[in-house]
């Protein structure tokens, strides 16, 4: 059977789901996309406007370096599709290096990453008048557009208010079976994109994964305003469709789905005092009575992306020590996989950013594709690097 024949399910209509399809299509894989919910980007990616631009660090790390080439390949996907055309967006993010530490940071960055001027330039932002690192091709935009637009370039048949219950993996041959609100689906490769709602899956809810809660403003759009998108902690994006968002506050703790006023006005006082020319500009607003939205980001212990092949907790050799296996005889660990599921989860604040390149990363690696990423980066950003550590430390059993 060529590998056009086959089927892949892919689950979750998020940015990550759609992005896996992305990745499928390329391959000629036929594709079905289910979502529990009753249409796409509904969850963590149902944002009115997110902004787009890359995680940097002084020193190359495989987390920078991940996310610089992540950045690189959505502008590549963006110009391909002409996405400019059907995504609202606004073009162009500064990023704020307005303390001595951020700018210690992010100034190196620049040249340890070898970043050339059309990436990203050390500039003063107008407004602030603070030194900045200018990313003209970084980006206001929405992600259910975005996401919206990429499953439509995919084809792969869409199935809503259908939730994934169980998948096991077929005895008798390589199909995988899965029970799904609306039946059973039969498939050659599974992809699991669930976002926060990981923990419903016996099989991967191992993973130190975190639900985290956020909440934004949706402002009007202001006269005058910023063209750009201005990050300094929090971030203030461009208008798009005659909205600017303001975000977006963090908590691991609490995670009720209600709006707090509080939240709203704190981040309000905070842009104030760091934008406050722009600020004097505006009619004066009452963040309390702004429009708010509060959603999940699922975010992993070392907060880097969860990407790769499954692995299968069950088959794993437990009576393999960590200790025996460092012996010159010692027996050495083996990590078992589910060969055809793979799963793209733990993507942070970052989602928008990093989601196409990372479904790359994965659908190559499930395909047994050469890899698109150093083998730095791929250890990384595998599943397996959570299990290895929970088995030295003797956490599996
Ligand atoms: C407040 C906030 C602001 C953010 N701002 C930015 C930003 O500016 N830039 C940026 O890059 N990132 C930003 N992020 C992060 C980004 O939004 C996320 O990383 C990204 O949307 C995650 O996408 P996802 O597809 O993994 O998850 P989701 O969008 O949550 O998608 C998961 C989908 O899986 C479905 N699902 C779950 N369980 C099942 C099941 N059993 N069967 C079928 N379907 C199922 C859900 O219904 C959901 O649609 C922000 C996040 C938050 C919370």
């Amino acid at each position: 059977m060529s590998i056009q024949e086959k089927t892949a399910l892919v689950v979750g209509a998020g940015i990550a789901g759609a992005s896996i399809c992305l990745a499928l299509k390329k391959r000629n894989i036929k594709t079905i996309l289910i979502d529990s919910d009753m249409g796409p980007a509904l969850h963590a990616s149902g944002n009115p406007i997110g902004v787009v631009y890359p995680f940097l660090t002084k020193h190359k790390t495989a987390e920078s370096e991940f996310s610089l080439n992540a950045f690189l390949y959505f502008l590549s996907v963006w110009e391909k599709f002409q996405l400019q055309d059907l995504v609202p967006h606004a073009n162009g993010i500064y990023f704020l290096m307005d303390t001595g530490s951020s700018y210690d940071r992010y100034s190196h960055a620049i040249s340890s990453h070898q970043i050339e001027d059309q990436v990203a330039k050390e500039e003063m932002e107008p407004i602030s008048g603070a030194k900045a690192l200018f990313f003209p091709n970084g980006k206001s935009v929405s992600p259910v557009k975005l996401t919206e637009e990429i499953v439509s370039l995919t084809n792969a048949e869409t199935k809503y208010n259908c939730q994934l219950l169980t998948w096991e993996e077929s005895e008798k041959d390589s199909k995988i079976l899965c029970k799904t609100s609306q039946g059973e689906i039969q498939c050659d490769y599974l992809f699991l994109s669930q976002g926060y709602q990981f923990s419903d899956d016996p099989k991967s809810n191992w993973l130190p994964l975190k639900k985290v809660r956020g909440q934004i403003l949706k402002i009007p759009e202001q006269s005058p305003t910023n063209s750009f998108g201005i990050l300094y902690g929090d971030y203030l994006t461009a208008p798009i469709q005659g909205h600017q968002v303001l975000g977006a506050t963090f908590d691991e703790f609490k995670l009720e789905p209600e709006p707090r006023p509080e939240e709203s006005e704190s981040m309000w006082k905070d842009l104030c005092e760091r934008l406050p020319k722009l600020f004097s500009e505006w009619e004066p607003l009452n963040p309390r009575l702004l429009q708010t939205r509060v959603s999940y980001r699922t975010q992993s212990q070392d907060r880097h992306p969860i990407v790769g092949k499954l692995p299968n907790l069950s088959k794993m050799d437990l009576s393999v020590k960590y200790q025996n296996s460092l012996r010159k005889d010692g027996k050495k660990i083996k990590i078992p996989y589910f060969e055809r599921v793979g799963i793209l989860n733990g993507l942070g604040s970052r989602g928008l950013t990093h989601s196409l390149y990372a479904a790359e990363i994965l659908v190559s690696s499930v395909l047994e594709e050469e890899s698109p990423v150093s083998e730095k980066i791929l250890k990384s950003l595998k599943p397996d690097r959570f299990l290895l550590r929970m088995w030295k430390r003797d956490q599996l059993t």
